[in-house]
């Protein structure tokens, strides 16, 4: 979705508006890729919390006023629960599962034994109580330097302003439901519930104060494919409703009261991307197969099942990665055996014969449970993660991986272990799938007795036993997102450092080498499905180095496929050869931009 109303002719309009001062904001693009530009007025959600006044109570008062509490949390638990079924009926059960966090605050007793102890012990009214106790909560979490922490907080704050106006008699939130112009939302936050209600026809575009690229509303925003832009610091207190405003989803910048010459560039900006979109729709549905006759493996990453939708649509040929662990990180509680066998079948036969790897649960690094948080770990992408974790919660690992195995049983479905650094690790792993087929057997529960099963390909261990890994696998999948990070020692978190972050290192490009050698000596394919693999720039050095597949953001599959098709694979290996011997990351991706420039300039002419 790049422009989803006629904005060359309402540019000209604006132009008339232009000159009023204009104010460019940059932020982070949470959906790059997915969505473009869009256009409209803003609407400022005022996100302030009802004013809370401190009142004495007089001892007989006292009950009354728990009383009052106790029916506010009733009534918000209600209100709760009615959001979630409609957003669970609309967008899906994982959505919905977002709720179950707001949920709990309502049940945390030591949150409400001390407010109802406030009440009794301080006479003061239930708003100042619940109020004084819920923010010290909240506050405590967000100062702990970890973006999951930080959520919980935002959902600490989203469940008491619902609790406070139900105890004020307050309208709840914006009802964003009914919005009668079609507008740029801009606020401080968007919470989960408000971003699950938004309604794509009136809602162009969002841009927050805060957030990241890992927040539920940032996932959220994925799904719905709207654009949006976040992490633009105060925005959302200079602005007024009202005001016009281009939001450009693709570059993470909002511009209000675009000037002349702004309105000029930005409809160069779409005329191109139009342009190039049609170009991207024309390739979309051939095959991926370069000048001289090589055919590459195209595939999308997903995230959740209703994804499965954008593989084909995008012209993707399956799922290369299936990161299972956002059906977790959305709920409090693991979801049982039957939902993820339910999730997993859902994609598997929507896709059925097209493969669908899924990767096992990938938790701990920035990716948590609600009941394990970051903060206990020093360095959490070094430390309980992914298999590791799961060799040690078994009782989690079984209910997965026999859901995986009965899933095989509807649709091409493979398997892969994240972060494995040992052959120790592959044996176990490899053991418990052979125990839980032999628990299927035995109940008679059908699953593909020839699964294949693959390793990701992500620390730089895993890489240089590739070889003793490769003879018990059926492919690999090289992680590039963590293998840049553990080779090089570079956080992939962390912005001040993320010069360092060299996906052309000559250091990466061994370890793929070698991994790509491992896996065709014995016979196996292997795959990229980290970000590298989505860059149209770095793609044709990957399939120089001998890659079979490539696995991207499904909006990415056009912009790779349509390079592919203007490759020659020997222009690939040459490439590929040059970068081998060369000692400089930069120089390398010198000669990259330049193939990718020269075979298909009109890729880069839209940014
Ligand atoms: C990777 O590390 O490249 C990868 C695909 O896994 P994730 O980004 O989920 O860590
Ligand atoms: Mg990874």
């Amino acid at each position: 979705m790049l422009f989803n109303r006629p904005i060359l002719g309402y540019l000209d309009a604006m132009a008339e508006l232009a000159d009023k001062g204009e104010m460019t904001f940059r932020g982070i693009p949470v959906s790059a890729g997915a969505a473009g530009v869009v256009h409209g007025r803003i609407l400022v959600m005022d996100g302030a919390r009802p004013s809370i006044t401190k009142r004495q109570l007089a001892e007989p008062e006292v009950s009354e006023e728990i009383n009052r509490l106790g029916r506010a949390l009733v009534e918000t638990r209600q209100q709760l629960l009615e959001v979630q079924r409609k957003v669970s009926a609309g967008m899906g059960a994982e959505e919905g599962g977002i709720f179950d966090a707001h949920l709990l605050v309502l049940e945390d007793r030591t949150l409400l034994d001390e407010v109802v102890r406030m009440i009794t012990e301080q006479k003061v009214n239930a708003e100042h109580a619940f109020h004084s106790v819920a923010e010290r909560y909240a506050a405590t979490l967000a100062a702990i330097e970890d973006d999951y922490l930080r959520e919980r907080a935002a959902d600490m704050r989203d469940v008491t302003t619902r609790v406070l106006n139900n105890l004020l008699g307050v309208q709840q939130e914006m009802d964003l439901r009914h919005l009668k112009e079609a507008c740029i939302l801009i606020s401080h936050d968007l919470t989960p519930s408000n971003t699950a209600q938004l309604d794509k026809g009136h809602v162009l575009g969002f841009a927050t104060d805060i957030g990241s690229k890992t927040s539920h509303t940032a996932i959220m925003a994925r799904s719905l494919r709207i654009p949006a832009v976040v992490g633009l610091e105060d925005v959302s207190g200079r602005l007024e409703s009202g005001q016009h405003a281009l939001l450009d989803g693709i570059n993470g910048v909002l511009v209000i009261n675009p000037t002349d010459k702004t309105l000029s560039e930005y409809r160069e900006l779409i005329r191109k991307q139009v342009i190039l979109q049609e170009k991207l729709r024309d390739t979309q549905l051939k095959p991926a197969i370069t000048l001289d006759g090589h055919r590459v493996f195209l595939s999308a990453n997903i995230e959740q099942p209703a994804d499965a939708e954008q593989v084909k649509a995008n012209g993707a040929e399956g799922v290369g990665l299936f990161r299972t662990e956002y059906l977790f990180i959305g709920s409090e509680r693991p979801p049982d055996e039957e939902q993820q066998y339910r999730a997993y079948r859902e994609v598997a036969a929507a896709l059925k014969p097209l493969p669908v790897v899924i990767r096992t649960l990938d938790l701990g690094g920035d990716k948590f449970l609600a009941h394990m948080p970051a903060s206990r770990e020093m360095n959490p992408f070094l430390g309980w993660r992914a298999i590791r974790f799961c060799l040690q919660r078994t009782d989690i690992f079984r209910e997965q991986l026999r859901a995986i195995l009965r899933a095989s049983a509807e649709g091409n479905v493979k398997m892969m272990y994240p972060m494995i650094s040992g052959l120790d690790e592959l044996n176990q792993a490899n053991a418990l799938v052979e125990k839980y087929k032999e628990e299927l057997r035995r109940e008679g529960v059908p699953f593909d007795e020839h699964l294949e099963i693959g390793a990701m390909i992500e620390t730089p261990s895993a890489a240089l036993v590739s070889d003793s890994l490769a003879k018990r696998l059926k492919f690999f999948s090289i992680g590039t997102n963590d293998l840049i990070q553990y080779a090089l020692a570079v956080d992939r978190m962390n912005e001040k450092i993320a010069h360092l972050y060299e996906p052309t290192h000559p250091a990466i490009l061994q370890l793929i080498k070698i991994t790509v050698e491992a896996a065709h000596n014995h016979r196996i394919w292997v795959s990229v499905c980290g970000e590298m693999a989505g860059d149209p720039v770095l793609a044709p050095l990957l399939l120089g180095l001998g890659v079979d597949e490539l696995s991207v953001a499904a909006p990415l599959v056009p912009p790779v496929k349509f390079i592919i098709r203007r490759l020659k694979l020997t222009e690939a290996r040459d490439l590929a050869e040059f970068a081998l011997k060369c000692e400089s990351a930069t120089e390398i991706l010198t000669r990259c931009q330049e193939l990718a420039r020269s075979i298909a300039p009109s890729l880069f002419e839209a940014k």
